[in-house]
């Protein structure tokens, strides 16, 4: 992955910059991505906070976690795409939504996670290594 990496939501209200390279790129299977998603899962690039760039107004809504954490979730107040999440749980890094890079081509998935809620489907690389649920980062 080149940097910078830019994004933006489906009207271009919303464009992103990101400065250096994922800390980690993952598939989140969970009901909250599921359902906020309208699709199977969530393809999320994990970025440290002071690394992207954010031009346009976000709107977000915040849901408990199954941590008890709040997970808030970043759209466009425009056209609802949903770009970014803050996790109560990393309070230096947001999430940013693969499907909303320029070139989403450069997303580079190293985990499904979540599965215990994966729909059947929902067809995953058999290649990928599973978590169940939330993956240890360290
Ligand atoms: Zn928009
Ligand atoms: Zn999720």
């Amino acid at each position: 992955m080149t940097n910078p990496i830019y994004g933006r939501c489906l009207c271009g209200a919303v464009e992103y910059e990101i400065l250096c390279k994922p800390v980690f790129s993952a598939n989140c299977h969970c009901r909250d991505c599921q359902r906020s998603s309208g699709g199977a899962y969530a393809p999320v690039m994990l970025v440290k906070k002071d690394m992207v760039k954010i031009q346009g107004e976000i709107k977000f809504h915040d849901v408990k976690a199954d941590s008890g954490l709040v997970n808030s979730r970043g759209f466009c107040p425009e056209c609802g795409s949903q770009l970014f999440e803050k996790l109560e749980s990393m309070p230096h890094f947001v999430t940013i939504k693969a499907g909303t890079l320029d070139q989403p081509e450069l997303f580079e998935p190293k985990l499904d996670f979540y599965t215990s809620s994966a729909q059947p489907w929902d067809f995953m690389n058999p290649d990928l290594p599973k978590a169940r649920r939330e993956p240890e980062l360290s």
